[in-house]
C-alpha cells in the first residue's frame, strides 16, 4: 500500500529509546544485609526480554539458605535504630530514595521495558512515576503516624516477608516496600522470576541513600524461593501480589501461624458502558482499561458490559480505534502493544481464548503483523459471550476483551456481580446519581466512573472475595503494617 491510497494515514518512522540507557549488567546478586552476594550453592537463572527473546543477565537464586539468611538480616535490623529512630529520621531516608528514583527514571524505564516487554511509554509515563509517587507519599507519612487513626504510638509489625508479580514489576516492589518502611518495619522482598532487574537497581539505590543494612533485603528467584519466605518462621506479616491460585495456598501456609497477612490476587472486572455515556470517551476508557500494558493487570476491564441500544455502535468505534493500535517494538516509543511477558502466559492466553471459541463466543482480532520473535498476541475481542461461558469467567490476563449486554441498570449490577472475584469496576454514564448508586451496588474494592485504571497513591486499592483482602495506598495502606488493636 502506497501513501497515495490513504493520504490521511500518518506513517510514523521507528523511534525507539536506546538500549545502553537500561546500563545493563551481566549478571545480578541477591541483596541481603545492605550486601551483593551470591547464593549460598551458586544457583542462578537467566531472565530474558520477551520481544526478542534475548537473554539480558543472569540473576542469583535465592534457596533456603539464603532466605533464611536474608530474613535473619531484616530480624536484626528490625531491632536496630530503624526502630528507635524517629519517623521524620526515617522519612530523610525514603525522600531520598524517592529522589534518586525520580533522577534514574529514565535509566528504570527503559529497563523494565526490556525485561518485562511492556511500552516504553507506559513504563516511562505511567509505572516509574507512580513508582516516585508511592515513596513520596509515604515518606511524608513516616512523622505522621500518631495522627493515622490507629492510636496515639502505633508500633510496626517486625519483619515484612513481600511476594510480588512480574506485571509492574518497580511499581510492585514500590507499593510493598514504602509503606512498610515508613512505618518502621523491615522487609525481604521477591521479585517475580521473569522480571528481576530493577528491583536490583532498586538495591543499590538503598544501598547509595545508606539505609541500614538488612532494612531491605532482596531474594530473587522463582516460587520455591517465595515459598521459602513466606513459610520462614521469622516472618511476622506476609505480603502477596499474585494468582489466586498461590494466594490460596499461602494462606493455608500461614494458617495457624500468627503471621499477618494481605493478598492481592486476581480480577475479572466489568467495565459497564450505559446508552447515555459519552461513546468515543467510553471507547477509549474501554482501551484503556484492557489493552494497557497487554491487558496484564489483575484490576483491568476485562468484561465489557455494555447497554445492548448502543452495543452496536459501541463496538463499531471500538474495532476502527483498535485497528489504529502500534504493536511491536516495546522500546519504540510510538508502540502501544507490546510483548506478552513470557512464554508460559502466551500458553495460557491462547488456551483461553481458544476455549473462548469452543464454547461458540465470536473472536475479532485486530488483523496485524506479529514480529516473528518473541511472545505476541493481537488485541482481541469476544462477542456472543455468556455468563457461564469460561472467558467470562476466568481471568485471562492478556489482551482479551470479552463482551456481554444488557437492557436494564439491575441486569448491568446483577450480571457485573456475578464472578469469583470483586477487585475493580467500571461505570460510563453521564448521570451522577447512577454512578453513586452502581457504586454502591457493585461489590468491587474500586469503582471508577468515566474512568479506568487510574492510580494514586493516596487512594486504597484492594478487593473482595478471590480477588484477595487487604488495602495498599493512602492511610489505609498503613494498616497491614501496624501493630493494630482491633478492640
Ligand atoms: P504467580 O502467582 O505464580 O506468581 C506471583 C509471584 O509469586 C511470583 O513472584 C512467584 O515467583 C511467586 N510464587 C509462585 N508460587 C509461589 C508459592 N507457592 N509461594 C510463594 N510465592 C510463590 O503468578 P504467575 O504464575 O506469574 O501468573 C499466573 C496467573 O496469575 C496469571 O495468568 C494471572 O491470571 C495471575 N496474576 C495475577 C497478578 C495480579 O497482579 N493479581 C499478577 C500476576 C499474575
Ligand atoms: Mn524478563
Amino acid at each position: 500500500m502506497t501513501e497515495l491510497d490513504h493520504p490521511a494515514e500518518w506513517t510514523y518512522a521507528p523511534a525507539p529509546e536506546s538500549r545502553d540507557i537500561a546500563r545493563l549488567r551481566s549478571s545480578y546478586g541477591l541483596f541481603i544485609g545492605g550486601e551483593f552476594v551470591d547464593a549460598a550453592d551458586g544457583a542462578t537463572m537467566k531472565t530474558i526480554n520477551p520481544a526478542t527473546e534475548e537473554v539480558l543477565a543472569e540473576v542469583a537464586v535465592a534457596g533456603a539458605a539464603d532466605v533464611d539468611a536474608a530474613v535473619a538480616a531484616a530480624r536484626k535490623a528490625a531491632g536496630g535504630p530503624w526502630r528507635s529512630m524517629s519517623g521524620a529520621q526515617r522519612a530523610k531516608y525514603l525522600f531520598r530514595v524517592a529522589r534518586v528514583l525520580a533522577e534514574r527514571s529514565r535509566e528504570l524505564s527503559v529497563l523494565e521495558t526490556l525485561d518485562n516487554g511492556k511500552p516504553i511509554r507506559e513504563s516511562r509515563d505511567s509505572d516509574i512515576p507512580a513508582v516516585v509517587a508511592w515513596f513520596f507519599h509515604y515518606a511524608g507519612w513516616a512523622d505522621k503516624l500518631e495522627y493515622a487513626g490507629y492510636g496515639p504510638s502505633p508500633q510496626p509489625v517486625g519483619v515484612a516477608g513481600q511476594v510480588i508479580p512480574w506485571n509492574f514489576p518497580l511499581l510492585m516492589a514500590a507499593w510493598k516496600l514504602a509503606p512498610a518502611l515508613a512505618t518502621g518495619n523491615t522487609v525481604v522482598l521477591k521479585p517475580a522470576e521473569t522480571t528481576p532487574l530493577t528491583a536490583m537497581v532498586l538495591a543499590e539505590i538503598f544501598a547509595e541513600a545508606d539505609l541500614p543494612p538488612g532494612v531491605v533485603n532482596i531474594v530473587t528467584g522463582a516460587g520455591e524461593t517465595g515459598r521459602h519466605l513466606v513459610a520462614h518462621p521469622g516472618v511476622d506479616k506476609v505480603a502477596f501480589t499474585g494468582s489466586t491460585e498461590v494466594g490460596k495456598e499461602i494462606q493455608r501456609r500461614v494458617a495457624g501461624t500468627g503471621k499477618r497477612v494481605t493478598l492481592e490476587l486476581g480480577g475479572k472486572a466489568a467495565n459497564v458502558v450505559f446508552e447515555d455515556a459519552a461513546i468515543d470517551q467510553a471507547v477509549e476508557g474501554i482501551v484503556n482499561g484492557i489493552f494497557f500494558n497487554q491487558g496484564h493487570v489483575c484490576c483491568a476491564g476485562s468484561r465489557l458490559l455494555v447497554q445492548e441500544s448502543v452495543a452496536d455502535a459501541v463496538l463499531d468505534r471500538l474495532k476502527e480505534r483498535l485497528a489504529t493500535l502500534r504493536l511491536g517494538d516495546p522500546l519504540d516509543k510510538n508502540t502501544d502493544i507490546g510483548a506478552i511477558n513470557s512464554a508460559e502466559q502466551l500458553q495460557r492466553i491462547r488456551e483461553l481464548s481458544d476455549v473462548g471459541d469452543a464454547e461458540g463466543a465470536e473472536r475479532w482480532q485486530v488483523d496485524c503483523d506479529l514480529p516473528t520473535q518473541g511472545y505476541w498476541f493481537p488485541p482481541t475481542l469476544f462477542t456472543g459471550v455468556s455468563q457461564s461461558h469460561r472467558i467470562a469467567r476466568e481471568e485471562i490476563f492478556g489482551p482479551v476483551l470479552s463482551v456481554l449486554t444488557f437492557r436494564t441498570p439491575n441486569e448491568a449490577v446483577e450480571k457485573a456481580n456475578n464472578s469469583p472475584y470483586g477487585l475493580s469496576a467500571g461505570v460510563w454514564t453521564e448521570k451522577g446519581s447512577r454512578i453513586l448508586w452502581m457504586a454502591e451496588q457493585l461489590r468491587a474494592g474500586v469503582v471508577w466512573a468515566n474512568t479506568f485504571n487510574r492510580f494514586d497513591p493516596s487512594s486504597p486499592f484492594g478487593g473482595y472475595k478471590e480477588s484477595g483482602f487487604g488495602r495498599e495506598g493512602g492511610r489505609h495502606g498503613l494498616e497491614p503494617y501496624l501493630e493494630v488493636d482491633d478492640g
